[in-house]
């Protein structure tokens, strides 16, 4: 490991989409790189998994088209194994299968009438002006009107952040809401279907061996021998001005020079030596993530839904959504059998992260045998169960100017970088990060022609 400060390569922290990508384009700019990941493995939140035959991923993931150099990179890097899905989502409801994004024409076949009416007649009566909304609760009372925000999208906003709507911000949303606007539900309305393709969630790429190797491929580019796996980083010392060594797992100091972090930006706040300023710490220990448990189930039987994701607003059911690898890449499992994994939102600490498996497993059963997905004869051939830390970022009302605190500290270090979901407290996607990994490596191309490889 090159410990000589003036010479070393850039040194990227944490080795998920955000840093993988950020080790590839720099690689593909010339410049020298190390990577260190603390997991046995790299992938970040977005790593596939495997469990006998099956395949599945650490939550339901889709890659989407929304840059087109990002997705050439992607074609370039993945081949024929990356492959257009088209596969639609569902909303359970009381019984009822709605297509997600929300349909004019699907809601007139599954709601009654006298909720209909009241959609409609919100629809048009409801005052606009969501772009200022305080919190999520606002904006999605003022978007989409009191009935559809209620049924929809404020029970499942709320078991997703395990938060009060109203102390949420509106960015929560992230971009999941796009093309459910009242101007293209109104043209799906008059004007036949529309294309859906714009929302995250009908059109997508994915990879034919799972999401996973959207990382796989851009590690095996970047080139292994850069990447440190099991390495996690202990301590960020720095001079005030620059980050001067990191500590990897407690061992001797390493030099650097320039340094990217993907890792959780109240992580880094905690690492640094001196510590920050102590209102920053208690800054950084306001702000909070929410974390995921997945129960994973084969099953002896082909198929159990059509769908990419199917979603559960129901405050009663502690799970928020189930997706079946399947209906993404038919390689996920074996022709005969299928395998379906259920999300578990949770606070590290509170009820749902300290349940047992066993009570885990057995609620998920029981949520697929009462929305008739399974009967009783139906056979678990496989289980298993996986926890996703530092999922998503809270992004409670406030986060926002907090964040930027944090970030207008750390960017005095002249030397280091921050970029990832966690790292830049955002609830951004895989496609953005790969983006802006690639601007990022071409701007220290730019400033430091010195340390090309
Ligand atoms: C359920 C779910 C569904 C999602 N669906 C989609 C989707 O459909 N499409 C999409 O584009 N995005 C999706 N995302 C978002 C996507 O997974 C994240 O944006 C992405 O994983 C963020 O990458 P990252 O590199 O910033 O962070 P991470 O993936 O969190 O990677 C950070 C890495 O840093 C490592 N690390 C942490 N601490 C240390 C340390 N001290 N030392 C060394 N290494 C450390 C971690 O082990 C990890 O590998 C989803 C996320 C979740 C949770």
């Amino acid at each position: 490991m090159n410990t000589n400060v003036t010479d070393a390569p850039l040194t990227v922290l944490g080795g998920g989409p955000a840093g993988l990508a950020t080790g590839f384009y720099a690689r593909r700019e010339g410049l020298a790189v190390r990577l260190f990941e603390a997991a046995d493995a790299v992938g970040g939140n977005a790593r596939t998994l495997q469990l006998g035959p099956f395949r599945y991923d650490t939550g339901a993931h889709r890659f989407h088209d929304k840059n087109e150099t990002v997705t050439a990179d992607l074609k370039a890097l993945l081949g024929d194994d990356l492959r257009r899905v088209d596969a639609p989502s569902q909303i359970c409801w009381q019984g009822r299968r709605i297509d997600f994004p929300l349909a004019p024409y699907d809601l007139l076949r599954k709601l009654p009438l006298s909720l209909l009416g009241q959609i409609a007649w919100e629809q048009l009566s409801i005052p606009r002006v969501s772009d200022d909304a305080e919190h999520f609760r606002e904006m999605a009372l003022e978007s989409y009107g009191p009935t559809l925000a209620e049924l929809f999208l404020l029970n499942y906003t709320e078991k997703l952040w395990g938060a009060d709507a109203t102390t949420l911000s509106p960015r929560v949303a992230g971009d999941r809401l796009e093309g459910l606007d009242l101007i293209t539900f109104l043209l799906e309305a008059f004007g036949g279907t529309t294309d859906k393709a714009r929302h995250l969630d009908g059109s997508f790429y994915y990879p034919k061996h799972g999401y996973g190797q959207i990382a796989d491929a851009t590690a095996d580019a970047l080139g292994h021998k850069h990447i440190h796996t099991g390495a996690r980083i202990t301590k960020l010392a720095h001079d005030g001005e620059r980050i001067r060594r990191v500590t990897i797992n407690d061992a001797e100091p390493v030099g650097v020079n320039t340094v990217v972090s993907t890792l959780p930006l109240t992580l880094v706040l905690r690492l640094l030596d001196p510590p920050p300023p102590a209102p920053l710490q208690s800054l950084a220990k306001s702000m909070r993530f929410r974390h995921l448990r997945l129960v994973v189930l084969g099953l002896d039987r082909p198929r159990l839904t059509p769908n990419a994701s199917l979603y559960f607003p129901d405050r009663s059911v502690p799970f928020t959504r189930l997706y079946e690898p399947k209906n993404r890449s038919p390689d996920m499992a074996p022709d005969e059998q299928t395998v379906v994994v259920l999300e578990r939102p949770c606070h590290p600490g509170g009820e749902g992260w300290e349940q047992s498996e066993t009570s885990l497993r057995r609620q998920a059963r029981t949520l697929l045998t009462e929305q008739g997905l399974l009967e009783d004869g139906d056979t678990v051939v496989a289980s298993t169960h996986h926890a996703v830390p530092f999922a998503y970022p809270i992004l409670d009302v406030g986060a926002e100017a907090k964040s930027t605190r944090l970030t207008e500290y750390l960017r005095d270090f002249e030397n280091l970088y921050l970029l990832g979901r966690s790292a830049q407290f955002t609830y951004t996607h895989v496609h953005n990060l790969y983006a802006e990994a690639r601007r990022l490596t071409k701007r220290l191309t730019a400033s430091s022609p010195a340390s090309v490889a």
